[in-house]
C-alpha cells in the first residue's frame, strides 16, 4: 500500500491527536512513562483545554 507523498515506516513512533488543537503529535522520550495519559501536544494546549461544560 502506498500513500502519496509520505512513506509510512514500520516501527514508527506512536501518535495521538491533541485534544485541544486536534493535530497529531508523536511520542516523545519525556512521555515514555506517561504516554497513556498524554492528551495534549504541548504545555500550551494542555492549558488551553477545550471548553469544558459549565
Ligand atoms: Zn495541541
Amino acid at each position: 500500500m502506498k500513500r502519496s507523498g509520505k512513506t509510512v515506516r514500520k516501527g514508527d513512533l506512536p501518535e495521538k491527536d491533541c485534544r485541544t488543537c486536534g493535530r497529531p503529535f508523536t511520542w516523545r522520550k519525556k512521555w515514555e512513562r506517561v504516554w497513556e495519559e498524554v492528551l495534549y501536544c504541548s504545555d500550551r494546549c494542555r492549558r488551553e483545554r477545550p471548553k469544558e461544560q459549565p
